[in-house]
C-alpha cells in the first residue's frame, strides 16, 4: 500500500523550507534545472497522535548555508526578510539534513502544498546524497479544505491560520513560522472535527514521495476528439507501478472536454485519472492525460464531477464554472 496506517503512538513532523533561488540570466557551472532552488532554512513541529489528539512534542529549526546560490535572489529577500549576510550562519545542508532526518525519525511528513518533498529530494539528488525519503508524506493543504467545506481550492496556510482564529504572532514565511502556523491548523483540524474522520481522510492521502505518484500521456494528432480520446485508452489500463491490470471504481465519464475515472490497483491503491483533449496549432486532436494516485482532493474531484454528470450529462451543469475554479481543478 502507498498510504499509511495511523495508529495511538503514530508521529507526525510537520515541517515547512525556505529555499533561494538561481540569480535569472546569470550562468552556473551547472545544469540550473537540477537544482531550481537551493534549501536554506527547515523549520518543523514533532507531534503523537494519541487518542483522538495531537500532541506536541519537539521543535528542530536550522538554517543553511547555501554553496550554489550565495547570494539571496530578491524575490526570495522580500518574501522571507532574510538578508544576504544572514546565509553565513548556516550549517552544510549534509550535516542539516541528517540532524533533520534524525528528528524525522519514522514519523509521517506534513507541509502544506507538495513542493516541499520535491524540493528536499533535488537537493539530495544535486548534492549526491540518498534521495529517498524513507517516510511518508501528507500535504495539509486539500485535508484543510475538505474539512472547513472549501473542497476544490486551494489555500494558503495564512487563510486557514485566519479560519481558525489562530493567533497571528510571527512573521509568515519563516521555514519555522510557517512550521509552526502548519502544525497550529493540524491541531485545529483534529479540534473541530471527529479524530476517526481525520483520521480516514489523513491515512487515505498520505503518499510515498519516493515512488512516483502522478503519470502522463501525450497521445497521437487525431482528426477528431472521439479518436483522440480513445488513443488515451490503453495508458488507463494497467498500474503503472506494478503493470496489474486495474480494477474500475468509477467508471469513465465524460463531462465538458475532460474524462475522468477512478480505478485501483490491489496492491499500490486507487488511482484517479483524467483526459482532456486538445487541439494543436494544425487542428489536430489529441489526448493529454494525468494517472496518480488519489488523493483527498481527487476523491473530491471525481465524485463531485461524477455527481455532475449524472445530473446534468455530458455538458455539465448550465451554470459556467468560473476562471478559477477550472484552474484549481
Ligand atoms: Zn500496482
Amino acid at each position: 500500500m502507498l498510504s499509511r496506517k495511523i495508529t495511538d503512538g503514530t508521529e507526525f513532523v510537520v515541517f515547512d523550507m525556505e529555499w533561494n533561488q538561481p540569480m535569472p540570466g546569470k550562468e552556473y557551472p551547472f545544469d540550473v534545472s537540477k537544482l531550481t532552488g537551493e534549501i536554506i532554512e527547515i523549520g518543523a513541529l514533532k507531534y503523537v497522535y494519541d487518542n483522538g489528539e495531537l500532541i506536541y512534542q519537539d521543535t528542530f529549526s536550522t538554517d543553511i548555508a547555501p554553496v550554489k546560490y550565495t547570494k539571496l535572489h530578491y524575490h526570495v529577500k522580500k518574501v522571507t526578510h532574510k538578508k544576504n549576510a544572514d546565509l553565513l550562519n548556516g550549517i552544510p545542508f549534509k550535516e542539516a539534513y541528517t540532524k533533520f532526518r534524525k528528528f524525522c525519525g519514522d514519523a509521517i511528513l506534513v507541509g502544506w502544498g507538495s513542493s516541499d518533498p520535491s524540493m528536499l529530494k533535488m537537493n539530495l539528488e544535486f548534492f549526491e546524497l540518498d534521495p529517498k525519503l524513507n517516510l511518508f508524506f501528507l500535504d495539509l493543504q486539500p485535508i484543510f479544505s475538505l474539512f472547513a467545506g472549501l473542497q476544490g481550492s486551494q489555500r494558503s496556510v495564512e487563510a486557514a491560520v485566519d479560519f481558525y482564529n489562530i493567533d497571528k504572532n510571527e512573521i509568515f514565511h519563516s521555514a519555522n513560522a510557517d512550521a509552526h502556523y502548519t502544525g497550529a491548523v493540524f491541531e485545529e483540524i483534529f479540534k473541530h472535527n471527529k479524530p476517526s474522520e481525520v483520521i480516514s481522510a489523513i491515512s487515505s492521502s498520505s503518499i510515498n514521495p519516493d515512488v512516483p505518484s502522478d503519470f502522463s500521456f501525450v497521445g497521437p494528432e487525431c482528426l477528431d476528439s472521439i479518436s483522440a480520446f480513445a488513443t488515451s485508452q490503453n495508458f488507463m489500463k494497467d498500474c503503472p507501478l506494478c503493470g496489474k491490470k486495474l480494477n474500475v471504481k468509477i467508471s469513465s465519464f465524460r463531462i465538458r472536454k475532460s474524462q475522468y475515472a477512478l480505478l485501483e490497483c490491489r496492491e499500490h491503491g486507487e488511482l484517479f485519472s483524467r483526459t482532456r483533449v486538445k487541439k494543436n496549432k494544425a487542428g489536430n486532436y489529441y489526448a493529454a492525460s494525468v494517472l496518480r494516485f488519489a488523493t483527498q482532493n481527487d476523491y473530491w474531484l471525481v465524485a463531485s464531477k461524477k455527481e455532475e454528470f449524472d445530473k446534468f450529462g455530458e455538458k455539465g451543469a448550465p451554470a459556467p464554472k468560473t476562471e478559477e475554479e477550472e484552474k484549481e481543478t
